[in-house]
């Protein structure tokens, strides 16, 4: 297959707006997977992307397709080509943006695939500008034109405002009943251009994703975006310098198929006897090893940046080497987590791991329980401040127990990361949500209108104020209809406090957080109210605290049980005793103990939904 009969496209779109189905749709017409295989979503291969629906690891498939115009197999004489269709996809958040424009870089044009009845939101715009600025084709997709409450006419009117597509363009599609799908290849093959590379340069490859394989090892996904890479060739990474041999290649058609070569434009797998993914970085370049002095890499790798850090602890201490083990087989199909071992004096021994963001924490959290049974307790996210100290120092804060409980008197500078957040939203809820961003320290950038009933936003926020449950609260005051999406930005300077909570004078250093000065007194006050609740009464009394500094500045207690209550439930009746106890050891089991205090886990959850 000559690079003119190569497209590269991706797929993007708001969450559910039917990115995966449309893409199944997609390779059953193309024959690569077979229809109806029971199996929805062919894609999308975690257990916890179909549950929630979101794509967390790109997948990448290659498809025949044999051009038919009008019906007829020939045109001008000239007998239609088959085409080599490569669905490169990308993973639908926020938190793999990093990830999405690498998988664009390996495209020349996008399917944006809208929602006839919901319209453009928050990511449909992050995504467009990140295609647009590729210089990538885009074909306006709107889809779901099967339910009733579709518009597709008030779509193609915000297509044409929001970014100035032509609504003649857009095509009309239904991924459930197949309306429309017919037209959707035709249009990538006519209106996305070939791959540009150059067949007799040598060899550069993008890498664009990787994963382990318990029999096969590291199998990188790569880009060939100049020269051509054959079976046995010698390799290089130009990120690492570390040389490979190319022992197998192939396509994903849309299982592993060998093909002994990738030409100039192709898009397929490399098996290099790489030991961990972590030799894969995504971005990275791969060359000849003979051609190492003429080759330039490609532009734009950068490694991984970890926004959201949070400790692990196994939920039971005897269960350290089961976490650990759990972690150790998870991170060989993440590198992107960060892993370093952590000591609380609360807590033992755990894990101080650092993700892309909240939606990555949760799903490794959820992997980690669902996929290897374990149970942990996560301590509240944080994510990296800078502190600068009288001695010029600069040092990056992952874990509030690492600072000193004074700091002000070394500190003469603290910074934290903002994002540039992008939210959409129905007029009626403008008030409500102005002011949620206002209590979050957001400031705003941009106002507009994406059509009579639609507000677009565009505010800085600082990361640290979106990392607690923003997103639930914004559903929450929008019933549901507000939609999200944020990028990195800057670090700012920031007035930042620790605040600690004492257990009976002692602090947990586990339960460490840093906050806005402005709003630590409200912070510590909740903090202690909401684990007053979650602690249970014990044979002492227990005061719960919250400190700056040496200063007290929030204080419950938790009264000590009453000898009389557990004498008339420890009376005669046997039976009930037993269960009694019998609850008791349940509940045991997810308590913590804490100094001489049994904190239940979820003490470490109440701790996550204050902000
Ligand atoms: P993604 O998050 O963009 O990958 O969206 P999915 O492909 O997972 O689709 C989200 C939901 O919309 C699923 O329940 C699909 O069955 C449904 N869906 C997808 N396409 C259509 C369509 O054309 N019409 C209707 N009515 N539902 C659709
Ligand atoms: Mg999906």
């Amino acid at each position: 297959y000559p690079p003119e009969l190569v497209r590269n496209f991706s797929i993007i779109a708001h969450v559910d707006h039917g990115k995966s189905t449309l893409a199944d749709r997609l390779l059953e017409l193309t024959g690569t997977i077979k229809k109806g295989l029971g199996q929805p979503q062919y894609l999308d291969k975690l257990q916890v992307e179909r549950e929630r629906g979101i794509t967390v690891k790109a997948q990448t498939a290659t498809m025949f397709y044999k051009n038919i115009i009008n019906g007829d197999d020939f045109k001008d004489g000239k007998e239609s080509s088959n085409y080599l269709l490569n669905l490169i996809d990308t993973p639908g958040h926020v938190d793999f943006s990093y990830e999405v424009s690498r998988s664009l870089a390996a495209c020349q044009g996008v399917l944006l695939v809208v929602d006839a009845a919901q319209g453009v939101q928050a990511q449909t715009v992050a995504n467009f500008y990140l295609a647009f600025e590729s210089n990538l084709a885009i074909i306006p997709v709107i889809n779901k034109i099967d339910q009733p409450t579709a518009d597709p006419d008030r779509v193609k009117g915000q297509l044409k405002s929001m970014f100035d597509l032509d609504p003649s363009d857009a095509l009309l599609t239904s991924a459930k009943t197949g309306v429309g799908l017919e037209h959707v290849l035709p249009a990538v093959i006519e209106r996305i251009p070939p791959p540009p590379g150059k067949s007799e340069s040598s060899l550069r490859m993008l890498l664009l994703d990787s994963y382990f394989d318990e029999y096969r090892g590291v199998i990188c996904h790569v880009a060939v975006v100049d020269g051509a890479l054959r079976k046995g060739d010698k390799i290089s990474s130009a990120a690492t310098g570390k040389s490979y041999e190319a022992m197998d290649i192939g396509i994903m058609h849309p299982e592993l198929t060998p093909t002994g070569i990738l030409f100039t434009g192709q898009v397929g797998y490399v098996i290099t006897g790489m030991r961990t993914t972590k030799e894969a970085r995504i971005g990275d370049t791969i060359y000849h090893t003979k051609s190492t002095v003429d080759v330039e890499p490609l532009p734009g790798f950068k490694a991984a940046k970890h926004m959201v850090f949070s400790g692990l602890f196994p939920a039971d201490g005897s269960d350290f080497e089961a976490l650990s083990h759990a972690i150790e087989k998870l991170t060989c199909n993440d590198a992107s987590v960060s892993v370093t071992k952590e000591t609380s004096t609360a807590l033992g021994l755990g894990f101080r791991c650092g993700f892309l963001g909240l939606l990555h924490m949760d799903v490794f959290h959820q992997r980690l329980e669902q996929e290897y049974g374990a149970h942990i307790i996560s301590t509240v996210p944080t994510v990296p401040y800078i502190y600068e100290y009288s001695d010029g120092s600069k040092l990056e804060v992952q874990n509030p127990a690492a600072l000193p409980s004074n700091p002000k008197q070394r500190v003469v500078a603290c910074w934290e990361p903002t994002v540039i957040a992008t939210i959409v939203m129905p007029s009626e809820y403008v008030g409500p949500v102005i002011t949620l961003l206002s209590e979050r320290r957001g400031e705003q950038l941009e106002y507009s209108f994406i059509d009579s009933q639609r507000v677009f936003m565009k505010y800085r926020l600082p990361l640290r104020e979106i990392v607690i449950d923003f997103y639930n609260e914004l559903k929450s005051i929008t019933s549901g209809y507000a939609s999200f999406d944020y990028e990195d930005s800057d670090y700012q300077p920031s007035d930042l406090v620790k605040l600690d909570i004492l257990l009976n004078g002692q602090a947990v250093d586990a339960m460490a957080t840093i906050v806005h000065n402005s709003k630590s007194y409200r912070v510590g006050r909740e903090l202690v109210e909401k684990l007053k609740k979650v602690i249970d009464r014990q044979m002492f009394e227990i005061i719960i605290q919250a400190a700056i500094g040496s200063k007290i500045i929030a204080r419950e207690t938790v009264t000590a049980m009453r000898k009389n209550v557990l004498a008339k439930c420890y009376g005669g009746d046997i039976t009930r005793k037993k269960k009694l106890l019998e609850k008791q050891k349940e509940g045991k089991k997810r308590m913590k103990r804490v100094g001489s205090v049994d904190v239940p886990q979820e003490a470490f959850h109440e701790l996550l939904k204050v902000s």
